[in-house]
């Protein structure tokens, strides 16, 4: 299509000219063109389907993306700018769908945009939460909570005619199916299905987030993730559950009849994938859907439904895998009882051995175990992840199945991560190496020449790139959240949802002993930023805690001139897919700190390698594969080994006090959390308690590598002052990035778990 229609057809979509257009009715426009372009696009065909479910898919702003992946994205910009208008400003006023809390949900995300592109046959299903996470606000130095409203009466969303009947114990909800088209890169168009409940009613929520929790019909899709710290708020997560996958595996069912399966040999015709388990349910749902209402005997449904799920494991954070008293199915969907009693007596039958029991002796419903031993495919998401699982927490299982367990390593879609999001960077690299890369990303590895590497003049011009999207970065904090940053100093940033086992809170420690010794006069050759972004569960309270002291020690620095100059720490408010989309291709040094053996893969390493950051981490999740492809000197791996932290946790002889007693500088920096210059900043009794947990348990052990870890970022910071150096550990970075793609990844859940035809060419 040539500029002059595609001129006419927005200003048809607009149905005024451009130029008189509000910024909103332009945004509008755009959205309506976009749709109508991707209407021309059928969804990839074929026999097989893979339905991806999952509680989570944090899509981030459309716009943008998908006129990159219809391929009319600067030609776009470029009538926009005839007309004095600019597409950053018109993205400024999409709102982002908040469906999704971090990386298990972003990972959704780009893998719906791989399989689109791909010309995969496969769509996401998942809720359609009102309000999605909360939108955080920060008041007092503390985060509060409130609601994220996102739908607006145009929108990515579209209502379909699909509607099932869902049963729960005492009512029924009629259930409406909503599509959210995922467009690929120049390619087919798939669909990302949200099940949503027409009488949901939002005026429930009383102030912040909370709202009555028993009132199922009208709270039922207002929030991702309600608060669960009572046993209504964990009885309405099996109410979500059973109604994410109650309508998904309806859905599948009458999709697989309609192509003429027999549902005997569903397998040939459906593939489910289990994104953790959220939606675990599916496998009871499905065998008791095939039992009651397709008249197939129990041992047969089993069957069917084992060759057809699949399922990813996330952490192995023994706390995150979801275990359920059997009381709350009793409650909620007594339907699925004899099934899981079914299920569990034949495990009970097959194997003498109660770890693996899927209904232990307390009565609680082990939801990882259903997915196990009724699916036929268990994958971790990073290579050390997968190892872990395998020798420790899920030996158990890998001793009856270990033919069912494999490794896919997490991946992110370059067209977002890296063309959407750092434009000059991936023209940059286009006019080195071609645009073979935004297809294949392995051509990336071309950059990896003496050519390049060797080359002033384009180590010049990478640094170049990173100070104007440093500059941009400032510029919009400053606009947007009135944070002041200087744009020549070096930006170190962590942002990542907030856990203790990702270590924010070391972190915080290091630039408390910084600020303690730039106070005695020590101070960097170049000044340094530190900016962290992350949400806390709402019902976590040590995270919690931990904003508040990032808060006060940036509220204690900003307010002393000895200091400010050198080191500046920052806190953006709501971190998010936008949010990370500015912050990602701005930042000198990514830090990737998470206990040895705590973080199954991550992928925000991947994006920060991707955009030229140099990774300061441990050896842990994908952190080890970037280390081994970087190679050591362009990563500072710091800290104990996962095998080592592994051994103390089986040994339990960790005393977090030991280590303060020995080490001043740690001491000191512990100690100043509750100085009165803090208190002063902040409250003390959130200060206090953050305080006292460090000293007598510190349970994902940031004392005994923080020697190592201040160590490693003070070499970090002294080499980012030969500039060439640096940016020649920027460009390797670049360089070996390609395996990260979520192409590679989804490459290898089809060849490996889906086996769907690849058949449609492009
Ligand atoms: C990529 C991403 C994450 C995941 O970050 P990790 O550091 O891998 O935990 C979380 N939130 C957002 C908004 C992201 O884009």
């Amino acid at each position: 299509m040539n500029q002059n229609q595609l001129e006419q057809m927005l200003t048809d979509a607009c149905k005024k000219d451009i130029s008189s257009c509000t910024d909103k009715e332009l945004y509008t426009g755009l959205l309506c063109l976009v749709n109508k372009l991707s209407k021309g696009r059928e969804s990839a065909q074929g026999k097989k389907k893979l339905y991806y479910i999952s509680a989570e898919f944090l899509i981030g702003k459309l716009l943008s993306n998908n006129m990159i992946n219809l391929g009319i994205c600067s030609q776009v910009k470029s009538i926009l700018a005839s007309h004095g208008k600019d597409l950053c400003v018109l993205e400024e006023l999409e709102p982002e769908p908040s469906l999704g809390n971090g990386g298990l949900g972003r990972l959704a995300a780009c893998f719906l945009d791989s399989i689109a592109t791909l010309g995969l046959n496969g769509d996401g299903i998942g809720l359609n939460y009102h309000f999605g996470l909360f939108k955080q606000l920060f008041k007092d130095n503390l985060q509060n909570e409130e609601p994220n409203p996102w739908m607006e009466n145009t929108s990515w969303l579209n209502r379909t005619n699909v509607t099932y009947q869902i049963p729960y114990r005492n009512f029924t909800l009629t259930s409406r199916m909503y599509d959210i088209k995922v467009t690929g890169y120049g390619n087919r168009t798939n669909k990302l299905h949200l099940f949503d409940v027409e009488t949901v009613d939002e005026s429930l929520v009383e102030d912040g987030i909370s709202f009555d929790k028993t009132d199922i019909s009208k709270n039922l899709t207002l929030f991702l993730y309600p608060d669960d710290s009572d046993r209504a708020g964990q009885i309405l997560r099996i109410y979500q559950q059973y109604f994410m996958v109650s309508n998904a595996a309806r859905l599948i069912l009458s999709e697989a009849a309609a192509k003429g399966s027999t549902l005997y040999d569903l397998p040939d015709y459906a593939v489910i994938q289990i994104n953790d388990t959220h939606p675990t349910m599916v496998i009871p749902e499905l065998i008791r859907l095939l039992t009651t209402e397709h008249g197939m005997e129990m041992d047969d449904a089993i069957q069917v439904v084992t060759r057809t799920c699949a399922y990813t494991n996330h952490t192995i954070l023994a706390e995150a895998l979801e275990t359920w008293p059997m009381d709350y199915f009793k409650e909620a969907v007594p339907q699925l009882i004899p099934i899981m009693e079914v299920l569990d007596d034949k495990v009970r039958r097959k194997f003498d051995d109660p770890s693996v029991y899927i209904i232990d002796k307390g009565d609680r419903v082990h939801m990882a175990h259903i997915d196990i031993h009724y699916g036929f495919s268990v994958n971790g998401v990073a290579a050390l992840h997968t190892d872990i699982l395998k020798k420790n927490e899920l030996n158990n299982f890998y001793r009856l199945y270990p033919e069912k367990f494999n490794n896919k390593t997490n991946g992110i879609t370059f067209r977002r991560w890296l063309l959407h999001c750092n434009p000059q960077l991936a023209d940059y690299i286009s006019a080195l190496i071609g645009d073979g890369f935004k297809k294949d990303a392995f051509e990336l590895k071309k950059l990896d020449d003496s050519t390049f590497t060797a080359n002033m003049k384009i180590l010049h011009r990478l640094l170049a790139i990173k100070d104007s999207k440093k500059q941009e970065l400032a510029d919009y904090l400053k606009e947007t959240q009135d944070i002041d940053i200087d744009p020549k100093s070096i930006f170190d940033i962590q942002v990542k949802r907030l856990h203790e086992y990702k270590r924010q809170q070391m972190n915080a420690l290091y630039l408390i002993h910084k600020y303690l010794e730039i106070k005695r006069g020590s101070r960097p050759t170049t000044p340094i930023t530190a900016i962290f972004g992350a949400k806390a569960a709402p019902a976590y309270t040590i995270a919690k805690d931990i904003i508040h002291m990032i808060l006060c020690l940036r509220q204690v620095i900003d307010s002393d001139p000895d200091v400010r100059p050198w080191l500046n720490v920052v806190m953006v408010n709501n971190y998010n897919v936008s949010l990370a989309e500015k912050l990602i291709p701005a930042c000198d040094i990514s830090e990737q700190i998470s206990l040895a053996s705590k973080e199954a893969s991550g992928t925000s390493n991947m994006k920060f390698m991707l955009n030229g950051a140099v990774t300061l981490g441990t050896d842990d999740g994908a952190n080890v594969e970037i280390h081994e492809l970087a190679g050591d000197d362009n990563i500072y791996i710091f800290g104990e080994s996962s095998e080592t932290v592994i051994r103390r946790y089986a040994e339990g002889s960790y005393c977090s006090r030991s280590y303060y007693e020995a080490d001043p500088d740690l001491k000191e920096a512990v100690d100043f959390i509750i100085s009165p210059a803090m208190a002063a900043a902040g409250s003390r009794e959130h200060l206090e308690r953050l305080y006292n947990e460090l000293l007598n348990k510190d349970w994902f052990m940031t004392f005994p590598d923080f020697k190592d870890y201040c160590r490693t970022r003070e070499q970090a910071l002294s080499d980012y002052e030969n500039r060439t150096a640096w940016a020649r550990k920027m460009l390797i970075n670049i360089s070996k990035a390609g395996y990260f793609s979520s192409d590679r990844t989804i490459e290898e859940y089809n060849r490996d778990i889906w086996k769907l035809d690849t058949g449609l060419a492009p």
